[in-house]
């Protein structure tokens, strides 16, 4: 399509106006003359929740590095958030976490984070980049097809229209596709998105995804939160395969709590009040149940099943075109409990933003961008989902790979230790959040706590009183089809 201006590329179109797509409309904004955002849902910039990201009603952690890169491409973003009365905190001092050897000790761990709902993050960000002169939105649209030019390149979409609300559409509802040229696709299409259908379309074969299943369902309230108490978070996490329930209670903007309550396999919250709560009990952290107890009743319920874990390793395609990228959940979907899909998302389009930056600089067009940038995405997908993956292995007696034996052993044991240290639990903070690299947890003076004979005797001996301990067979034990979460991210 149209050339460059003044060092500027002409147009990139952005397929999804979701977390992703919004993230890399701000980066493309600054190296694109215009960046057209096609979303199926329709979208103002007032828009947070909406039908194709249900996701954004149950409780959503930005881990501490994700709030790094957004407040590098948002100046300003956590602030105003906090203006809306979303909570700053450290994550060691204002959060009652219950591991499965304990409670986490209650001491400073260096790790800020704020928490809010993910409507209110999405609302915020959504405004600021719609108000972004390059950026333009196009709703409700889906895109249907890629095009391409006679070297196979892509050179735009095909979309259709499917509201009269699709104002600025290029056409009225339901009529022939819409065909929209750029010089750059960025697929953001989600979970949902079927990015694979799209390619297949095209006659590109994408490898088929590594998929681990992760069934794990949601229940989520938002209710009102009283002031005084010593904490902002009270989370107990699921560990297989004796733990299967968990949940969460967020300190969320304006005075509220957003409660998940979730479990893996069977064991699903319900939605009615009464079996609300006495799941709520049925947890070790009695935190949950305490604030659900004065529950009004006859608020909103959500409820949402995640299927699987699933990532499309776009990187091992042989024949993937130039001049299309993809990133967030339309790569991979994480298992929600592990809080990374919105970070991972975060990191990728401050990935685009490097990787567009290093072209220009270098005098490098667009050709040769897109299977770097594939390659780069799994390179940042790779820790989260080996961490993530490797815990959910473990729900499956049957199959549970000697890899992912190993680290939930090591896990276990670090558990124990960090109940009793705080310097082991404030090193674990920073690796779940991101800011250091698993590998801080090999450090030698980890390694002699964690590997200290007794040291598992002594995790089996601190379970706290209440924690439900059902047998394997209840516990949410899920088939696998993967052989082990780690994966190889190389082309
Ligand atoms: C229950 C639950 C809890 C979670 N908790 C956390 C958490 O605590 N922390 C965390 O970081 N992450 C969490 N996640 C994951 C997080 O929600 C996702 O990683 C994130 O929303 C991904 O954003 P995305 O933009 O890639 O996808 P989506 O949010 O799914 O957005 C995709 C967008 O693309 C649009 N679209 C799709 N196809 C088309 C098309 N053909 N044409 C036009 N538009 C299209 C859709 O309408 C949608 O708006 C959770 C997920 C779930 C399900």
């Amino acid at each position: 399509m149209s050339g460059e201006t003044a060092g500027r590329w002409g147009r990139a179109v952005v397929v999804g106006g979701g977390f992703a797509g919004l993230v890399a409309a701000r980066v493309l904004a600054d190296r694109f003359d215009e960046v057209t955002v096609l979303e199926q849902d329709q979208v103002t910039p007032e828009t947070g929740v909406h039908p194709h990201a249900p996701q954004g009603w149950h409780a959503h952690a930005l881990l501490a590095k994700g709030a790094e890169v957004l407040e590098r491409l948002f100046p300003g973003l956590r602030a105003e958030l906090r203006e809306q009365g979303a909570p700053v905190y450290d994550y060691g001092e204002r959060v009652s976490f219950l591991l499965p050897t304990g409670y986490a000790p209650r001491a400073r761990t260096g790790v800020l984070i704020q928490s809010f709902t993910r409507d209110l993050l999405e609302r915020g960000i959504r405004r600021r980049v719609l108000t972004l002169p390059q950026v333009r939105s196009v709703a409700p649209v889906r895109c249907e097809q890629l095009t391409a030019g006679p070297d196979g390149r892509v050179t735009g979409v095909r979309y259709r229209v499917l509201g009269d609300e699709g104002a600025g559409a290029g056409a009225a509802a339901g009529a022939e596709l819409v065909e929209l040229e750029a010089d750059l696709v960025v697929d953001a299409s989600g979970r949902s998105g079927r990015l694979e259908d799209r390619l297949r379309a095209f006659g590109v074969h994408a490898p088929a995804p590594r998929v681990l299943d992760a069934r794990i369902t949601y229940t989520t309230v938002h209710l009102p939160r009283p002031d005084g108490l010593d904490y902002d978070v009270a989370y107990q996490m699921t560990f297989a395969p004796g733990i299967p329930r968990g949940g969460v209670l967020l300190a969320v903007e304006h005075g509220r709590w957003t409660c998940s309550l979730f479990g893996y396999g069977d064991q699903t919250p319900p939605t009615d009040p009464e079996g609300y709560l006495d799941f709520a009990h049925s947890l070790g952290n009695p935190h949950l149940g305490e604030q659900l107890a004065d529950r009004a009743g006859g608020e909103p319920v959500h409820r949402y099943t995640n299927v699987n874990s699933r990532w499309f390793q776009y990187h091992r395609s042989h024949d993937w075109p130039e001049r299309l990228v993809s990133l967030g959940d339309a790569v991979c979907v994480f298992d929600p409990v592990y809080g990374q899909g919105l970070t991972v998302a975060a990191l990728e389009a401050d990935l685009l933003r490097r990787m567009l930056a290093e072209r220009r600089d270098a005098g490098k067009g667009l050709d040769g961008l897109a299977r770097r940038y594939q390659r780069g995405v799994a390179r940042v997908v790779l820790a989260p989902w080996t961490v993530s993956g490797n815990s959910d292995l473990m729900w499956d007696p049957e199959h549970r790979p000697l890899g992912a034996r190993i680290a939930h052993a090591y896990n276990r044991r670090l558990f124990a230790a960090a109940v009793h240290d705080p310097a082991v639990w404030a090193r674990f903070a920073r690796v779940v959040n991101m800011v250091a690299s698993p590998a801080t947890l090999f450090h030698p003076s980890v390694l002699a706590k964690v590997l200290r004979p007794g040291a598992d005797r002594r995790a089996a001996s601190t379970l706290p009183a209440g924690t439900p301990h059902p047998a394997p067979a209840q516990a949410g034990a899920q088939s696998v089809s993967a052989g082990q979460a780690g994966a190889d991210a190389s082309d």
